[in-house]
């Protein structure tokens, strides 16, 4: 076979080699792994997908020059020593590989991307150096969605560490206490008693508050955001109890759930086990999931929510519209309550999209109560909105115009006191 398709040790024996002559700078490490292989493996028999892969690797092996290299790292994962002359042309041939197979009774073309990560090795003094800056290139790609390409500039590199970072803290974060709940509260517009709360996450680190969506997507990437989700659904569940034994009344709180929960077998029975551990009655927590865009998920979706339900725990489905199947959703999932996002509040004041964007609101609020669905609307901040939601006739409001998310003393208060100066 080609001397240019070589193993790993081999690709670091070089790595080596080049390093100790002072050469390392002119190359490129880069890390793909081809878009969309798993789909030859449905199409075509497993032996046949071989035979394309290795295709494949041809293919790239032809985009190399004599002294560069290429590595199967594994599965469809390759690892390419590219020489800086060449990495440009090499990334562009690489990002668009038409091969066309044939095993005598069907024929088909591919056009092959890749999902890929590459940095330029100047500064490495190790081999293992090489393989490191590959793979925070790759994670970096993959970051950014199935079928990219990122070059690692130092920007991403420090955007990459930070993240990382976020993912290494996290065990002893949660284990010290540092994630702080937060209740904003949902208000009935026509009389402002309280209808529940939705549970928000802060993380306390190094005494500052950081807001969710600065760890949010990066725990969910990870995967660690199942265990904050159960935290914060736990303390939830505490602060509920604590509330009951001082003999005070208790609200509905919603509790947010990743998507990442769909790949958990024992989801619901999680759930339950934490609320009945602190004794709360069902109905007084609600599991907020938010719209799905996969139909696989969405089956599981619609699954978890209906033994939700015939457990007594509400659900509501988050952000709804922002989505691509948001009607498919509310048809087919049967949730309890549907929360509409902001983005569809109409404005309040006079913009030339105003009455379009008020008939369409008033619309959608018709088609979910049309379907028996309590409509909660979230985001709302003005006097001015609110009377638009009151004449779409929606009673669940849950925004700034009301309250922000309150610390638990803030929303105990709230609770105990209801709104005295409103
Ligand atoms: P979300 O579930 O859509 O939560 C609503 C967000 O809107 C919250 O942002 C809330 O503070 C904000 N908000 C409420 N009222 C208004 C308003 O009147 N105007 C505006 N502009 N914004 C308003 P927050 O607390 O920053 O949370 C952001 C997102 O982080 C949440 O969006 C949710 O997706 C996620 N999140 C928060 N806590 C958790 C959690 O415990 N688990 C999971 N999985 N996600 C969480
Ligand atoms: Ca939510
Ligand atoms: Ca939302």
């Amino acid at each position: 076979m080609d001397e240019r398709y070589i193993d790993l040790d081999s690709l670091m024996q070089r790595a080596g080699m080049l390093i100790a002559q002072g050469k390392i700078a002119d190359y490129y490490i880069v890390f793909f792994n081809i878009h969309n292989f798993k789909y030859i493996n449905k199409v075509f028999a497993y032996h046949e997908g071989d035979i394309v892969l290795e295709m494949h690797i041809k293919k790239a092996l032809s985009f190399l020059t004599p002294d560069e290299r290429l590595v199967r790292l594994g599965g469809d994962n390759f690892v390419a020593l590219v020489g800086a002359a060449n990495i440009e042309e090499f990334i562009e041939k690489l990002s668009c590989v038409q091969l066309t197979y044939s095993n005598g009774i069907k024929e088909k073309k591919f056009n092959f991307g890749v999902t890929a990560g590459y940095a330029c090795l100047e500064g490495v003094s190790q081999p293992r150096g090489c393989m490191a800056k590959a793979s925070v290139a790759y994670q970096a790609a993959r970051s950014e969605g199935a079928g990219k390409i990122v070059f690692l500039t130092p920007e991403i590199n420090e955007k990459m560490m930070r993240q990382q970072s976020i993912v290494t803290a996290f065990p002893g974060a949660i284990k010290k206490g540092e994630f702080l709940v937060y209740y904003q509260p949902k208000v009935f517009v026509s009389d402002q008693t309280m209808y529940g709360a939705e549970a928000l996450v802060r993380w306390l680190r190094h005494g500052e508050i950081v807001p969710p969506m600065n760890f949010i997507p990066i725990l969910e990437a990870d995967g660690s955001i199942c265990d904050l989700d159960y935290y914060v659904l736990e303390t939830v569940c505490k602060h509920l109890k604590g509330r009951k034994e001082n003999g005070k009344d208790i609200i509905c709180v919603s509790v947010n759930f990743s998507r990442r929960h769909m790949e958990e077998d024992d989801l619901v029975e999680h759930i339950i086990e934490i609320i009945d551990k602190y004794d709360i009655e069902h109905q007084y927590i609600e599991i907020e999931l938010t719209e799905s865009n996969d139909y696989q998920d969405f089956k599981k979706l619609s699954d978890i929510v209906s033994q939700l339900r015939l457990e007594g725990v509400g659900t509501s489905m988050d952000d709804f519209g922002t989505g691509f199947s948001s009607l498919n959703m509310i048809k087919n999932v049967d949730m309890n309550v549907i929360k509409i996002d902001k983005s569809f509040i109409p404005l309040g004041t006079d913009y030339p999209n105003r009455k379009r964007d008020v008939e369409l609101f008033n619309n959608i609020v018709h088609l979910i109560k049309q379907l028996g669905k309590r409509i909660v609307v979230e985001g709302v901040e003005t006097k001015e909105q609110l009377e638009i939601l009151k004449n779409a006739g929606c009673d669940i409001v849950q925004g700034y115009v009301f309250d922000k998310p309150l610390t638990v003393e803030e929303f105990d208060n709230r609770l105990d006191e209801g709104y005295t100066n409103m």
